[in-house]
């Protein structure tokens, strides 16, 4: 079993906390207790307009209800904004990123044409090779990561297996917006490292991104924490999870009295087996849990199901 295992939680505040974000916080809970180690929490807030204090208290509340609880104080990614500025500059004066002057019109408008080319609608901009004294005096510049233009990044994930990217298709992603604020695919990046995050549980939407967060970290010489990208819940049509399934809120489930040790156990259940038990307690959860067993097909949520577990809890 690994030692010091630190596993996070990551929701960003813009709503409740719904069945998707509350079945990643188990596993990382789950995994956490299993070996000994710490799950933190981090609040990604660094989008002004959509995260609200709200949404904030409505997550910790959920979670406290679960049964969930988290190690240390939560952290706040906006609060972080200085050190995402720094990581951001020294990946400049790495020469791993670079200060790009385009204007958001010149990008669209290499998009347009790309599209109308039919090809993949990138913007390759001309300041990766230019020098920075000729920027144009008053604009404020982006920075953007150098992505290698030839091979490939490997992310070697714990539930999809080794998924190869061609780094051609990674682009010059920007990290640091002309305004100083950093783009989630660097702030995650700079937080997991700074809080020791060895295991980075969450949904395989982010696959993607972890080849991208893979070249930040290869740039800073940081190791990568070990990954593992759970296939999102699919409603009963096979369709990804959205209300007209049924699925509810953490919240919602509360206010109908189910009980928390039913949730849990319906939660652990999607997407993780373990033979064929379907009922269990939490400490046989904690017990059996491993991320070997994250199943790699995708979940079906059943309302029955639920029902039925909380009947026998
Ligand atoms: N804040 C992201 C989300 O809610 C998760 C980021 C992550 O787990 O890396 O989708």
């Amino acid at each position: 079993m690994p030692d010091n295992v630190i596993t996070r939680f990551a929701p960003s505040p813009t709503g409740f906390l719904h069945i998707g974000g509350a079945r990643t916080a188990l596993f990382n809970w789950l995994y956490a207790r299993h070996t000994g180690g710490k799950m933190l929490l981090r609040i990604e807030d660094t989008d002004r307009q959509r995260s609200t204090p709200e949404a904030t208290a409505a997550i910790l509340d959920g979670l406290k209800w679960l049964g969930l609880e988290w190690d240390g104080e939560p952290v706040s990614q906006f609060a972080r904004a200085e050190r995402h500025r720094e990581v951001a500059e020294e990946l400049v004066a790495r020469g791993a990123a670079y200060y790009c002057y385009a204007s958001p019109e010149e990008v669209e408008a290499a998009r347009e044409k790309a599209r109308a080319e039919g090809k993949p609608p990138r913007f390759f901009s001309p300041w990766r090779d230019r020098d920075p004294s000729e920027a144009p005096a008053g604009v404020k510049p982006v920075i953007r990561i150098k992505a290698p233009r030839e091979g490939e990044t490997i992310v070697d994930d714990r539930v999809q297996g080794v998924v190869r990217f061609p780094n051609k298709d990674l682009d010059d992603f920007i990290i640091l917006r002309s305004d100083g604020s950093p783009t989630y695919m660097h702030a995650v990046v700079v937080d997991d490292h700074d809080m020791g995050v060895t295991h980075i549980i969450r949904g395989d939407d982010h696959l993607t991104n972890a080849a991208r967060q893979t070249l930040i970290y290869q740039a800073m010489g940081w190791e990568v924490p070990v990954m593992a990208h759970v296939p999102l819940i699919h409603g009963p049509d096979g369709a990804k999870l959205s209300k007209r399934h049924g699925a509810l809120g953490v919240e919602a489930y509360r206010a109908m009295g189910y009980l928390p040790s039913a949730l849990r156990n319906y939660l652990a259940r999607l997407g993780w087996s373990h033979g064929d038990d379907e009922v269990m307690t939490t400490e046989e959860m904690i017990q059996w849990f491993e991320i070997e067993d994250i199943n790699k097909a995708a979940a079906r949520f059943d309302f029955q199901k639920l029902e039925a577990l909380n009947g026998i809890h």
